[in-house]
This record gives C-alpha cells, sequence and structure tokens, in this order.
C-alpha cells in the first residue's frame, strides 16, 4: 500500500492521520498514513530513510525550512514561501518539495466562507513562516491592499518589500494602525499564550469585517473571542484552514480533491472531546 506519512516534532497530536484516513475512505484511495517523529537533529537522514519507500509526506513544525532544502525540486509557490509543507515521490525517484497552507486558507475563506478578496482591505498579524507562504495566494485574489502588523517592525518591512511585486502590501506596528479593514487574518502565535496582538478595536466595522484566526482550539481562540466582543461580521478558526491545506496535498499526491466539509464535521467534534 502507498505510505504517507506527518514529520514533526512533536506529532503525536497531529490531526493529520485523521484528516487523510478520512479522505482516502471517501475518495476510495489505497493508503496508508501515519505521523513520524522526526529527530530534532536529523530531519534528513529521516526523510531520505522514508523515501526508500514512501510516496508523499506532510511536514509541520519545526521542520518546514528543512524540508525546502531536502527537496530536490520545488514549487513555485514553494519558492515564494521558503518553506515546504508536502513532499512527493516523483517517478524518477526525485522529491518534489510544495506549500500548500497558503491555497488551504485562501480556499476557506473564498469556498467555505464565500468571502471574495478581491478589492478588499486585509490585515494580517504576524510575520513569521505561515504568512510567508499566504502571501502569494491572498495577492493572486487581487486585494485593495494588504497590512502586515507584526510585533518585530523589521520582519514585516521584510516581508512587505519581498512580496511586494506581486500587488499592494505594505507593513505597520501594532498600535498604528486605526481605520477599518475587510478582513483581519491573525497569523501571530499570541493565542498559545492566551494573547491578543494590541490592535485597536476600531478595526473591526461591527457587522462587516471578517476576523479569521489561524490558530484552533476546543474553545474559541482570544483573538476570536476578541472578535465576537467587538461584534466582526464574521468569525472563523484556523480548522478549516487545517483541512484544506491538506486536501490540497492530498490532491497534490493522489489527482482526486476530496469534499472537506464532511472531514471538518468529524474533526470538529473529535476536537470537543
Ligand atoms: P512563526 O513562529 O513563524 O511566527 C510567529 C509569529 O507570531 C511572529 O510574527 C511573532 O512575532 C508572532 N508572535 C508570537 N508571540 C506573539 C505575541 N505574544 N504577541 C504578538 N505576536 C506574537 O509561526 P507560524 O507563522 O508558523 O505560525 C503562526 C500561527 O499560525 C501559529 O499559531 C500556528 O499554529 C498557525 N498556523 C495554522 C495553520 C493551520 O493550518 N490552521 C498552518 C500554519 C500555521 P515576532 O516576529 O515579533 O516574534
Amino acid at each position: 500500500m502507498d505510505r504517507y506519512v506527518v514529520f514533526g516534532n512533536p506529532i503525536a497530536h497531529s490531526k493529520s492521520p485523521v484528516l487523510h484516513s478520512l479522505f482516502a475512505e471517501q475518495t476510495g484511495q489505497a493508503m496508508q498514513y501515519d505521523t513520524l517523529l522526526a529527530p530534532l537533529d536529523d530531519f534528513t537522514g529521516c526523510a531520505t530513510a522514508f523515501f526508500t519507500q514512501g510516496r508523499g509526506a506532510n511536514v509541520t513544525v519545526p521542520f518546514k525550512e528543512q524540508a525546502y532544502r531536502f527537496a530536490h525540486q520545488l514549487s513555485a509557490r514553494a519558492l515564494r514561501a521558503g518553506a515546504v509543507n508536502t513532499l512527493s515521490k516523483l517517478a524518477d525517484g526525485r522529491v518534489l518539495g510544495d506549500n500548500t497552507d497558503g491555497a488551504g486558507l485562501v480556499r476557506d475563506l473564498t469556498v467555505n466562507a464565500g468571502f471574495s478578496l478581491k478589492g478588499k482591505r486585509i490585515l494580517i498579524l504576524g510575520a513569521g513562516g505561515a504568512v510567508r507562504g499566504a502571501l502569494e495566494p491572498i495577492l493572486a485574489q487581487g486585494p485593495a491592499s494588504v497590512t502586515i502588523a507584526n510585533r518585530t517592525v523589521e520582519k514585516a518591512e521584510q516581508l512587505a518589500e519581498l512580496f511586494s511585486d506581486l500587488g499592494p502590501v505594505a507593513a505597520s506596528g501594532f498600535d498604528w494602525l486605526r481605520e477599518p479593514v475587510d478582513l483581519i487574518i491573525n497569523a501571530t502565535s499570541a493565542s498559545l499564550a492566551g494573547e491578543v496582538p494590541p490592535i485597536a478595536s476600531s478595526l473591526i466595522e461591527p457587522g462587516n469585517t471578517l476576523c479569521y484566526d489561524m490558530m484552533y482550539g476546543k474553545e474559541p481562540t482570544p483573538f476570536c473571542a476578541w472578535a465576537t466582543e467587538h461584534r466582526a461580521g464574521q468569525v472563523m478558526d484556523g480548522l478549516g484552514m487545517l483541512a484544506e491545506q491538506a486536501a490540497e496535498a492530498f490532491y497534490l499526491w493522489r489527482g482526486v480533491r476530496p469534499d472537506t466539509a464532511p472531514a471538518l464535521v468529524q474533526l470538529r467534534r473529535l476536537l470537543a472531546l
């Protein structure tokens, strides 16, 4: 049976095996998908050994940059993102690196939530790997403006500079902004510390602004709770992004696009347990 894994460290918490088993069952694909705890000091050795037999892999924290260097060939979006979350073995034995995180986010927003990004004012909080992966697919949708705000402003400036050829993108500090926007994406890991980035609530236009947290959990994240308190038009967490990036990887490997809706229902149920 074709073998797939998700590399990470730690990895026991990963929802990827559940998602891919559901996708395989739904589409009638014969495949096996497991977690693989890679040693922190030897991702390359672990990945090399896996790909003697394995067909494909997802890659999560902290190995996405190492997977970028491990891949023999890179997709255009992985090159832009500077990180790889999906590895596929090619017919000639080499390994292709791709990045489906940004595509997953955009699909969750545009397809699942029915929110068009075209002509919208977008604020992205954070300037880490997830933002780097999301910028190209977001800018490809033709937004009116994208502002990257980060605690360390220089990192936001570097990203804005790096992607400026793709559309209207600017950098900012958290507390410099006041005017309402149409979409706020929280791509900081502040929620892990139970915090909300210190931005003005006037950025939310009550009843209109969509607030999206890439984080997800059993309870609403601190950012989602903050957005609800300030009457955002719509509030979403990142579980849909997780399912969509997985579906995109599944499509790359198997050539079939699974329906994420039933998988999301199941995932939400598992999360609540
Ligand atoms: P990185 O570690 O690369 O970046 C973290 C970012 O968060 C940086 O911009 C950092 O700012 C900022 N940050 C950290 N702590 C705080 C804080 N207390 N207050 C304000 N800003 C803070 O992480 P990633 O980009 O890989 O991931 C970001 C988030 O997105 C994570 O929560 C991750 O779980 C989530 N994610 C979700 C996915 C999904 O499928 N749903 C996929 C990928 C990521 P600074 O530069 O100043 O340090």
